[in-house]
């Protein structure tokens, strides 16, 4: 069949004609009569300005059918009768997907639903675009034409924009009865739910503020160039001096956090980002429009990049051209917006600096599109206990500003206008919540020793002085695993000794005695720094990071050692190496280490009085000789992530594999035991920090194959406790022992009910 190239829809009248077609549409809902008749008079100034053959609109109906409302092409006796159900027909198809469809052979699409009614049998081409309000599907307007033709891009976007407008006509009660506006209404606010991450965990009620607060209107173009380029510098220089303020006023913060925050000053005090503005401002624009202009630019770059490093520089970014936009219009306090006791800030994406302005009493919960489980924000947020959930595209559109939200940053779920009987479950699931908090809080000076009398030494996870309180508030014995490298990751050249000493000075002072192990920095692979640049790789997991780097890279790691020794004077310092693949690499780095005891020894400094070395078994290589790295080290610690990773080869960080393979594989779980076996053999101490001990279906598992120490997140280690005062370590020993050579891919479901049966605590 011949495509024929009609005019296009908008008659090539290109950003002229859409504005002309804007007013005809305005005319017609303006216009005396019946509400059908003015719907009527804008489907007809719709077809008769985009030449199409028919222009149909169909709307939603609270059953959501789609009823066709108003056409000017088809029977005029199908209005209000012909009716396709949700993903029936092209029509049901655009609403489903809530995407545009294009066709120039619409019967022969899969989807075709023929109505007879509608008289459309010789229509070949089909444009069906859906009309969206608040991320809500509310109709489709559909333009087809009898000749087979396709519809070019700039075509779609212009019956797009149309149906933006007609969406928000139908919402707005210029055009439809009243009841069916309610009806719309209604449909607006249904209750939603959006599945995301959950990042910081918690359950929060509140109601939704945004971010942004409206852009503030201005011109774009300037009249007097150096008086607008006076602007900005006076705009500047409030910036500056109110990050300056924010400084110094969130002193008590200490750690990455305040990193966090130097990071974001130096970028207010960025040469190349006034240059860009001031030329912008030269160019003409008004110091608005080029504090928008450059933040475009830099969006495109950096989005480009794809690096979540840079992508973190431009949510800083974002974050000061916002701030600057709104004192460029006056609005000097407008910094917080609509922070109150039950805010639920919802924005697409957030800087560390504007949610330390908030601060922990002024958010309930953090609703964000974009960020990640290593960005500034939620590192603060995580320091703040403020539930935060993530990945959430539409969540700006779902909400309105005032709407009814529940934070579940557990489950990484989002209700908005949650239906009462979920709200109940919710405050019902938050009664509990902090019902057992109070009963772990009461149960942290129990000893975590079996049923059958088996000690089991439980720690706690950590990478920020922040997190140290939980250490008390948990009753944990210790951290058992510091991730030191989040100081590397955030600023933009490598830590100063004196800063990284001062990090792990507090850290320990905030152990008051408990040991702390300090894991060296496990950077590289996908962790990487601004200083980094250059080093990419294309599998960066199984690439140049942990010891490897470090051995390569001494002016790195010796630093780091310097700082530990010297941060640990007269205490017990405990170090651990990450990512050992040869027992070889450990004489490397003790090497290192040792020189650097000499290099103290020297200039008369204060030593440790005992240093205890551990290495981390991370790597199927460094598993199957755990008896010989044993005999190289003070202790041993299973880092059950990357273990995973490199024993199923499926990367940690990949959406589609990480969740493929359950660590309750029988195959996993045997090469663990042969690990066990081996450090007990060499008499090693051996503990398990990996992830997968959070689960304590998981964590029973791993008592059974005789781990006998363990680091988990805070969050854990209560529920943990309970676990291990409610089992018989003997017991799961001899249900597993004969299982593990089972072919099936999990043990998980057959374990589960083991427990329950047997009365453990799992929860
Ligand atoms: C691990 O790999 O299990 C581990 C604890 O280290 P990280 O998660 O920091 O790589
Ligand atoms: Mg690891």
């Amino acid at each position: 069949m011949s495509i024929e190239r009609t005019r296009p829809p908008h008659g090539g009248h290109g950003e002229r004609g859409i504005t002309v077609l804007l007013r005809r549409m305005h005319d017609a809902v303006a216009q005396e009569g019946s509400a059908q008749e003015r719907l009527d008079h804008l489907t007809r100034a719709i077809a008769s300005h985009v030449v199409a053959d028919v222009c149909s609109i169909y709307l939603r109906r609270p059953d959501d059918d789609l009823e066709l409302y108003s056409t000017e092409g088809l029977n005029r006796e199908a209005v209000h009768l012909t009716r396709l159900k949700w993903g029936e027909g092209l029509v049901g198809l655009v609403a489903q997907n809530s995407r545009p469809l294009v066709t120039a052979d619409a019967p022969l699409h899969p989807a075709f639903s023929y109505r007879p009614e509608t008289g459309e049998d010789p229509l070949q081409s089909f444009l069906g675009v859906p009309l969206i309000r608040s991320g809500k599907v509310l109709g489709v307007l559909v333009i087809q034409n009898k000749a087979a033709r396709s519809y070019t891009d700039e075509e779609v976007e212009a019956v797009q924009a149309v149906a933006t407008l007609l969406a928000e006509i139908s919402a707005s009660g210029e055009l439809l009865s009243q009841e069916e506006t309610a009806e719309v209404g209604e449909m607006l606010h249904r209750p939603e739910k959006l599945k995301g991450f959950g990042i910081v965990s918690g359950v929060a009620f509140g109601k939704a503020v945004f971010l942004e607060a409206p852009a503030p209107k201005h011109k774009v173009f300037a009249r007097n160039v150096a008086a607008e380029a006076e602007r900005l510098e006076d705009g500047l220089t409030r910036l500056r001096a109110s990050v300056d303020d924010m400084l110094s006023s969130n002193a008590g913060l200490s750690g990455v956090s305040r990193d966090v925050l130097e990071a974001y000053r130096l970028f207010a005090y960025d040469r190349g980002w006034k240059d860009r503005l001031r030329a912008a401002v030269f160019s003409g624009l008004t110091a608005e429009s080029a504090v928008e202009q450059v933040r475009g630019e830099n969006r495109a770059r950096l989005m480009q990049a794809g690096d979540s490093y840079l992508r973190e520089r431009l949510y800083d970014l974002d974050d000061l051209s916002n701030r600057l936009l709104r004192l460029l219009s006056g609005d000097d306090d407008g910094k917080r917006r609509g922070a109150h006791d039950e805010a639920v800030l919802v924005a697409r994406t957030m800087g560390p600096a504007q949610l330390l302005e908030y601060g922990r009493d002024a958010l309930k919960g953090l609703v964000l599109a974009e960020m990640s489980e290593t960005s500034h924000a939620a590192i603060v947020a995580r320091a703040l206990k403020i539930p935060m959930v993530t990945g959430l595209h539409d969540a700006v559109e779902r909400a309105e500003e005032g709407d009814q939200i529940i934070v579940d940053g557990d489950a990484g779920e989002v209700h908005i206008r949650p239906s009462p009987e979920i709200a109940e479950d919710y405050r019902r699931k938050q009664r509990s919540q902090n019902e057992r908090r109070a009963i772990y809080l009461s149960e942290r000076s129990l000893p975590s020793v079996t049923r059958d009398g088996v000690g089991v030494s439980l720690m706690m996870n950590a990478g920020l002085v922040l997190d140290m309180p939980s250490l008390h508030e948990t009753g944990g014995e210790g951290v058992g695993l510091f991730r030191t490298e989040l100081q590397f990751l955030i600023g933009e050249r490598l830590p100063s000794v004196a800063s990284q000493q001062a990090l792990y000075r507090e850290v320990l002072d905030a152990a008051d005695g408990k040991p702390v192990v300090f894991r060296t920095a496990d950077i590289g692979g996908d962790k990487t720094a601004a200083y980094m640049d250059g080093w990419r790789e294309s599998n960066p997991a199984m690439g140049w990071r942990g010891l490897r780097m470090a051995m390569d890279r001494p002016g790195m790691i010796r630093p780091q050692l310097r700082a530990l020794l010297s941060a640990a004077a007269e205490r017990t310092l405990h170090i651990m190496f990450p990512l050992v693949t040869l027992a070889s690499e450990l004489d490397e780095a003790r090497n290192l280490l040792d020189r650097e005891i000499e290099r103290a020894r020297k200039r008369g400094r204060p030593l440790p009085q005992t240093i205890s070395i551990g290495a981390m078994i991370e790597t199927p290589s460094a598993a199957w000789r755990a008896d010989i790295i044993a005999r190289k080290v003070d202790f041993l610690s299973i880092g059950g992530n990357d273990l995973a990773q490199f024993y199923f080869a499926a990367d940690r960080d990949s959406e589609r594999v990480q969740r493929r393979y359950d660590p309750m594989n029988p195959g996993f779980l045997s090469f663990l035991k042969m690990t066990v076996d081996k450090a007990e053999a060499a008499r090693a101490p051996l503990a398990y920090c990996g992830e997968q001990a959070a689960d304590l279906v998981t964590a029973a598992a791993l008592i059974g194959l005789g781990v006998r120490r363990f680091s988990v997140p805070a969050s854990t280690v209560g529920p943990f406790r309970r676990l291990v005062r409610s089992v018989s370590s003997a017991e799961l020993a001899a249900w597993l022992a004969p299982r593990l050579d089972q072919p099936a891919p999990s043990l998980r479901e057959g374990f589960a009910a083991h427990l329950r049966e047997k009365g453990a605590a799992l929860e």
